[in-house]
Parts: C-alpha cells; sequence; structure tokens
C-alpha cells in the first residue's frame, strides 16, 4: 500500500462522498492493514482508537465505498466477506484454515494467462486463486491433539 492517505481522502471528495471522520477513519484502517478485513476487524480496531460508531455504520460506509470503487470486496471462502482498499494492483491470498490468517502473495499466472491466450485464442478477462493451508501456529496445534 504506498499510496498516501491524501491520495484516499482526495479519491472519496472525488466521487462524491462527504470526508466525515468516520470515513476518514475507516479508510485509514483498510490503509494500515497488508491484508484484507472484516467489517467486524475495522469496527474493533476504531473503537481500540476511540472512534465510537456501530458496526452498522460501518457496514454502510463500506458500501458507500464499495458502489464508487473505492475499495473492493473479496471473497475468501470463509464464509465472511472481506473489504481492501481498490489499488487497482492484483494479487491473491493464502488463507490458514484454523485461525484464518491472510497471506497476501503477488501474481504468478500472468505468463500462463499469455500462454493459453495463444493456444486457445481465447482473450483472458481475469482469473481468481485462493489457497489454503494451515499456518505454522495451526500445524503445531494439530499435531498436539
Ligand atoms: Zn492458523
Ligand atoms: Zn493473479
Amino acid at each position: 500500500m504506498d499510496k498516501s492517505e491524501k491520495f484516499w481522502q482526495e479519491k472519496i471528495r472525488a466521487k462524491g462522498l462527504r470526508l466525515t471522520r468516520q470515513r476518514k477513519e475507516i479508510i485509514q484502517v483498510l490503509q494500515l492493514s497488508e491484508v484484507p478485513l472484516e467489517a467486524g476487524d475495522i469496527h474493533y480496531v476504531l473503537l481500540e482508537n476511540d472512534v465510537d460508531l456501530e458496526l452498522s455504520t460501518v457496514y454502510r460506509n463500506l458500501q458507500s465505498f464499495l458502489q464508487r470503487g473505492i475499495i473492493r470486496e473479496i471473497d475468501l471462502g470463509t464464509g465472511v466477506r472481506h473489504y481492501e482498499l481498490n489499488t487497482g494492483e492484483h494479487g491473491h491470498h493464502l488463507i490458514c484454515m484454523g485461525c484464518q490468517e491472510i497471506i497476501v502473495l503477488s501474481c504468478p499466472l500472468p505468463r500462463l494467462e499469455e500462454h493459453l491466450s495463444q493456444e486457445t485464442s481465447y482473450e483472458i478477462v481475469e482469473h481468481r486463486l485462493n489457497i489454503y493451508g494451515f499456518c505454522p501456529g495451526c500445524r503445531e496445534k494439530r499435531q498436539v491433539k
């Protein structure tokens, strides 16, 4: 995440949203996180930072951001939607099935796409890839049992 706080604040204004303290704070939480977050995670961090707002308000603001392309919604197959700033960069996720820790991966597939396109004459539009496993901590716990 190399885009500045200012960049996102300008983006909110440019998309016709009022830059409220709550919106600023939500964007900041997403910006400081290296991984996609659930609405509940964002709410928790805000409360820790003494920003007093309801979870439903977090959801409402996330929807506004989503509709305007400021953030992206990601389905990691964990049953809960995650959100991240829409930086325009493309990547993938490695997800622990035990504790749901997420690691962001760079995309290993551009060459495969190119190859496929040549092979099949398809115009490749997108691909989706999540990788699942158990992190070192969860592996250890599973062995102890
Ligand atoms: Zn884990
Ligand atoms: Zn990719």
